[in-house]
């Protein structure tokens, strides 16, 4: 549309231009609201991972916001993306993907979990864990009947993604400072409306890993109630104790499991947009129905690179939830040192601190204040909760590790500094 007055950093448009836009009716406006995006007076704000990188490059302060790496990943990877472009790679792929690609995924999920999977009829590539969910949730619910059941707080487009299809999201909140469900809470929730289960391990934002005992009782209310279990797995290879355990390697689970996970965090591609999804070929059936209408194919020279990368040998792997965990460290510590309270995350990008010693009463107000007070950009916790939940999250905010060490070290001189 010409004159919309788009806003280049937030990609969001003038308040002249949302105004207008509130008359425009469809499912945009029900999206919006799902991830809590528009405002008392029907104002639409950008995702909370927008606006606050729009900060942070208008401030110049530290980005610990959004969870990007700011160094390249593996050269090999990086490599056989030129290669593959300088080879021809440029047209469209195979609707569910490369047949190497495919094929080292069943290889990366049978090497490191011991899952069985048919490349040519149970992996499907998609454009990110952002497709993949989207296409997954589109697929498997419809109306107002059906409900998906997460943990909470959520990734954000769990929430847009479920108003969209018109269904409903049942929460289970995660309690500072462990951030486990309590498992009567999670019982009470999933009932015979539960389509699915949507469970993120490692989880973000608060960096948890679940135990054995939570994935159980995932598995076993999911059979109880014939749901479809899909998880979320864009972490798996940042764990700091101990190997991951996908849920579907529970037994019983496999059957009705949808495995998500994605390139971007494991070999620092966020940008990249190459995720996949594997399960049985019936239920990834369901999900390449949606998908071929979303994008129908995506990025074919950084296909065969990621293959490769699956391929790495096992010290990338371990090297990377080493380095990882040595950031959480430091990062904690700065935290620490500046007077925040801080929960230790046992994977993912993201460390929990609390500001309720620093004086905050408000995470988003003092996420805002932050940048410009000590140079630092961070995530208030109740972007990720619902309306009704955000007092347990209230003075929580979400710090990513996935930076440069000299880059945490200048976060957390400046946020001593500021105290
Ligand atoms: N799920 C979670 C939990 C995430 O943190 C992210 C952000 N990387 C995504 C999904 C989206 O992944 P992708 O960038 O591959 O679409
Ligand atoms: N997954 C990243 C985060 O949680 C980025 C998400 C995004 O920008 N949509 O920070």
């Amino acid at each position: 549309m010409t004159g919309m007055g788009l806003d280049y950093a937030t990609g969001l448009s003038a308040p002249c231009t949302v105004i207008r836009m509130r008359a425009i009716p469809g499912a945009w406006h029900r999206t919006a609201a799902g991830a809590g995006l528009v405002g008392p007076d029907g104002t639409i704000s950008p995702t909370i991972f927008a606006e606050m990188s729009a900060l942070a490059a208008d401030t110049g302060a530290i980005n610990l916001g959004q969870g990007f790496p700011d160094e390249d990943g593996p050269a090999a990877v990086l490599d056989a993306a030129r290669a593959a472009i300088a080879a021809g790679a440029n047209q469209y792929p195979p609707g569910r993907g490369i047949p190497d690609l495919l094929l080292a995924v069943a290889e990366h999920q049978h090497r490191f979990y011991g899952l069985a999977l048919d490349p040519g009829r149970e992996v499907l590539i998609t454009a990110g864990a952002t497709e993949a969910l989207a296409a997954t949730l589109l697929a498997l619910i419809d109306g107002p009947d059906d409900e998906v059941v997460v943990f909470e707080p959520h990734y954000d487009s769990y929430a847009a993604v479920v108003a969209l299809a018109g269904a409903r999201l049942r929460t289970v909140p995660l309690r500072w400072p462990d951030f486990q469900p309590d498992l009567d809470e999670l019982r009470s929730t999933v009932t015979d409306r539960t389509r699915v289960i949507l469970v993120n391990d490692p989880h973000n934002p608060t960096g948890a890993v679940f135990g054995q005992e939570v994935r159980d009782e995932v598995v076993r209310l999911a059979e109880r109630h014939d749901a479809v279990i899909v998880t979320d797995e864009v972490y798996e290879h940042l764990v700091f104790d101990g190997a991951h355990v996908p849920i579907a390697t529970v037994p019983g689970a496999s059957e009705r499991t949808l495995t998500i996970s994605s390139a971007g965090k494991t070999f620092s591609t966020t940008g990249w947009k190459i995720g996949w999804v594997s399960g049985p070929a019936a239920l990834v059936d369901a999900v390449l129905a949606v998908k071929q209408f979303l994008t129908y194919v995506n990025g074919s020279p950084f296909q065969p690179a990621i293959a490769a990368g699956l391929r790495l040998p096992d010290e990338f792997f371990t090297g990377i939830a080493s380095t990882l965990r040595d950031k959480r460290d430091l990062l904690g510590a700065g935290l620490r040192a500046a007077g925040f309270a801080v929960s230790t995350p046992r994977g993912s990008y993201f460390t929990v601190a609390d500001a309720a010693p620093l004086g905050a009463t408000d995470a988003a107000a003092f996420c805002r204040e932050l940048p410009r007070r000590a140079g630092v950009v961070a995530i208030p916790l109740t972007a990720f909760a619902t309306p009704e939940r955000r007092a347990g999250y209230a003075t929580l905010v979400r710090f990513a590790a996935c930076k440069r060490v000299a880059v945490l070290e200048d976060a957390a001189a400046r946020l001593a500094a500021a105290g």
